[in-house]
């Protein structure tokens, strides 16, 4: 099957894979190089000296396999080591190098994070490879870096410089690149909080659950209803991305639509760039023909058919939140008004198949934190549980940076019984 990013000319994957990794945070105007190889052997790869924020596509620079090049400036100064990875694994398409915050955090202490941390991780990146440090751009370099993919890494930290994932197209080595340094951020956040906890090999990588109901086409055409549900939600994926609540690969969205069907966001869709036409209708627990629903619609429908009052449901991976979650520190809304109105009790759910989360969502107590597994909110609608979404982030973030400023002191018992009586619980 022909994917859609299989039919994108490398110089516009390059440039547009290489501004996001500016747009967030990812790389410095001048560090940072990323390359794409065609069949034939020719290497497309991004140029020395040019500015990383604002690249255009005939920036990108052609090596043909003789190692000539054509383009208007020279080649990153990397190229060596781009050709010592697609030499050492044939099988490798892409590659993505730079110096995000929290992987460099990880090269200078000389350590790799450990993707047991959440099974998503665990998946996109795999087990990660170390290279021991060389001058940059030379051929000893190469070498080391070459080594360790040759060993089946996918995602290898660089001593004391950064980090270089490769995958079997762009796409692939760029979500990996982002799920690592997500995994690396959230580790050092969860640092904070205490001990962090990882998962063994068996829960890391257990296959997810899915829908095992047969795909059912749609009774009629869509309702324009639906098609509003659809919008919202797909816009909602996508400032959820912005906002770092999600990530490419992680992150599940969904809304009631009627009293037996709702829509979710697909299974493996990039969340940047989701449409209203990729969001899938499931009706009666079977989905519509297509792309197949994120895993996490099995729990969002048996919250549906439970509790009628509850509207949306999303599963996220903010870091912060993530970072209680992969610890036992205790996330206590008690912190400002705002926070104890929008999250009220915060609840823990043990890491599993999340078959007892029906039986905990509520409006009520609308979010849990799910060990080694991201969060879950409830809200009454699309918009209510992004907002409880983005106000736990804050919450969460908020109780890390206090941390070496001292205790936190929470709101007193006669503070939350007078906001209990000013705002009735579950409105
Ligand atoms: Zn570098």
């Amino acid at each position: 099957m022909v994917r859609p990013e299989d039919l994108i000319h490398p110089r516009d994957a390059i440039m547009h894979a290489m501004g996001r990794v500016y747009r967030y945070r990812m790389t410095t105007t001048s560090g940072g190089n990323i390359s794409a190889r065609d069949d034939d052997g020719t290497t497309w790869i991004t140029p020395a000296g040019v500015d990383k924020g604002g690249l255009t596509r005939e920036d990108i620079v052609r090596v043909r396999p003789d190692g000539a090049t054509e383009g208007r400036h020279r080649p990153s100064s990397e190229l060596p080591f781009h050709r010592a990875i697609y030499a050492a694994r044939p099988d490798l398409r892409a590659i993505v190098h730079a110096h995000p915050v929290a992987l460099v955090a990880f090269s200078i202490c000389r350590r790799v994070p450990d993707t047991r941390l959440l099974p998503t991780a665990r998946r996109v990146c795999g087990p990660v490879g170390f290279a021991p440090y060389a001058l940059p751009g030379s051929e000893a370099l190469g070498r080391h870096i070459a080594a360790a993919f040759a060993e089946g890494f996918n995602c290898v930290v660089l001593e004391n410089h950064g980090v270089v994932t490769g995958g079997a197209g762009l796409q692939e080595a760029f979500e990996r690149f982002e799920t690592l340094e997500f995994c690396a951020k959230t580790i050092i956040k969860a640092g904070l909080l205490g001990t962090v906890r990882y998962l063994v090999d068996e829960q890391a990588e257990r296959p997810r659950p899915t829908i095992a109901t047969r795909p059912e086409p749609r009774p009629g055409p869509a309702t324009s209803e639906e098609k509003e549900l659809r919008r919202q939600l797909a816009e909602f994926v996508r400032r959820a991305y912005r906002q770092r609540l999600m990530i490419s690969t992680q992150g599940a969205f969904s809304a009631r639509l009627d009293a037996e069907s709702f829509l979710v966001t697909p299974h493996r869709v990039d969340r940047s760039t989701l449409e209203a036409p990729d969001i899938v209708l499931v009706r009666r627990g079977a989905p519509e023909p297509g792309q197949p629903p994120s895993s996490a619609a099995v729990n969002h429908g048996a919250i549906y058919a439970a509790h009628p009052e509850i509207g949306a449901v999303v599963t996220a991976y903010p870091v912060n939140a993530t970072a209680f979650s992969v610890t036992d520190a205790p996330l206590d809304a008690r912190t400002i008004p705002e926070s104890y109105l929008f999250l009220r009790e915060v609840r823990r759910v043990p890491f599993g198949d999340g078959r007892e989360l029906a039986g905990l969502a509520s409006l009520r107590e609308p979010v849990l934190l799910l060990e080694n597994d991201g969060v879950q909110v409830c809200g009454a609608s699309v918009l209510d549980a992004f907002d409880r979404l983005e106000v736990l982030e804050s919450t969460a973030e908020a109780m890390i940076d206090s941390r070496p400023l001292g205790a936190m002191v929470p709101m007193s018992d006669a503070a939350i019984a007078e906001l209990d009586a000013a705002f009735a619980k579950g409105e």
